[in-house]
């Protein structure tokens, strides 16, 4: 089984839904499991009220686009039994450990303030992992170490305390496409971007989508061509028309005399593409009844899920 998760740390935008979202729904195993991490959006400066709203607005989006409810959960939702797993795998897990993350290192070096959670999420990470008994964890590059960790820590309790945990292991993504910023095509699209020119969102309106568009970077020729390393904003617009068709980039180059022509065809594509997404996501956020349903009956899922494996660690490691 695998477990895949998002972080709340922005409006869930058109790379999420193109390279991961989309394919979770249409590819996913039926056990694999998604959940939306918002614990980890807490490890640097956040607003509560906006970290909330941005979590119910990503579970609605997941559920918009097709994956079963019942493979969907909110991490916080199980803060008590993470909390207490958390516990449990830091006195499994050294200082040493934990410090030699590299993400760590990047992200708290010289500044002020950095918050202990930022040293520890990997801990709660694995927590993560563990608890649901995750075997295989699709990760990027960046998080390989983390779940390195996980499977070092699920490897030493077994063998010192009892065997309890699945050894989980990092498996490459399903492969979807890699959308590039609109405004700054060097860069990947991300949701964590402060300027949102070149970022479409799932929840865009229409005329917005077409505006971000039109005013994608594109380079001094005048035809388009597939030049991903040469040309990466025309590119860029190839491979999103790409997703959103089911053709190859490669083909579609040609087809488009100008650069206008270009932008208009991805344009309407991606408009169409998230139409049904947003519709269906902002009906549930109009429905905080069936919202609160669902997320109460994936929230109680997971935490059965985990239930025997949180209770025999802690007997185990002698707590209780
Ligand atoms: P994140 O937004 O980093 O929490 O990532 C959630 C999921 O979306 C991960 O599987 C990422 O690989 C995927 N993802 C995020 N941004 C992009 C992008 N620009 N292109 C393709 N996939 C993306």
């Amino acid at each position: 089984m695998r477990l895949s998760g998002i972080t709340p740390s922005g409006h869930a935008q058109l790379g999420n839904y193109l390279g991961a979202i989309r394919r979770w729904a249409a590819d996913g195993g039926e056990r694999d499991l998604y959940f939306i991490s918002d614990l980890h959006a807490m490890t640097t400066a956040h607003n509560p009220a906006r970290l909330r709203s941005l979590a119910e607005e990503t579970l609605a989006a997941l559920i918009a686009s097709g994956i079963p409810a019942e493979r969907v959960f909110v991490q916080s939702d199980l803060t008590a039994e993470l909390g207490a797993l958390t516990w449990v795998l830091e006195c499994t897990c050294t200082y040493g450990e934990a410090a030699r993350m590299i993400q760590f290192k990047e992200k708290a070096g010289g500044q002020a303030g950095v918050r202990l959670s930022l040293l520890t999420y990997p801990v709660l990470m694995a927590a993560d992992i563990l608890l649901q008994g995750a075997s295989e964890v699709p990760v990027g590059e960046d998080q390989n170490q983390h779940v390195e960790l996980a499977r070092a820590l699920a490897r030493r309790f077994n063998s010192t305390y009892g065997e309890v945990f699945t050894v989980p292991r990092a498996v490459l993504p399903l492969a979807g496409a890699r959308v590039r910023d609109l405004a700054d095509p060097a860069r990947k699209m991300s949701k964590s971007t402060k300027d949102s020119a070149g970022v479409v969102f799932l929840l865009d309106e229409p005329e917005l989508i077409r505006r971000k568009i039109r005013r994608a970077v594109t380079d001094s020729h005048s035809i388009p061509g597939y030049q991903p390393d040469e040309r990466p904003g025309i590119a860029n617009l190839l491979e999103i028309l790409a997703a959103c068709t089911g053709r190859a980039p490669g083909d579609l180059a040609g087809e488009y005399p100008t650069y206008g022509a270009l932008k208009e065809a991805t344009a309407e594509a991606v408009v169409e593409t998230l139409r049904p997404v947003r519709e269906r996501t902002t009906e549930l956020l109009t429905d905080p009844a069936e919202l609160a349903r669902i997320r109460k009956e994936g929230a109680a899922r997971a935490a059965e899920r985990g239930e025997h494996r949180l209770s025999s660690a802690l007997r185990l490691i002698g707590a209780g």
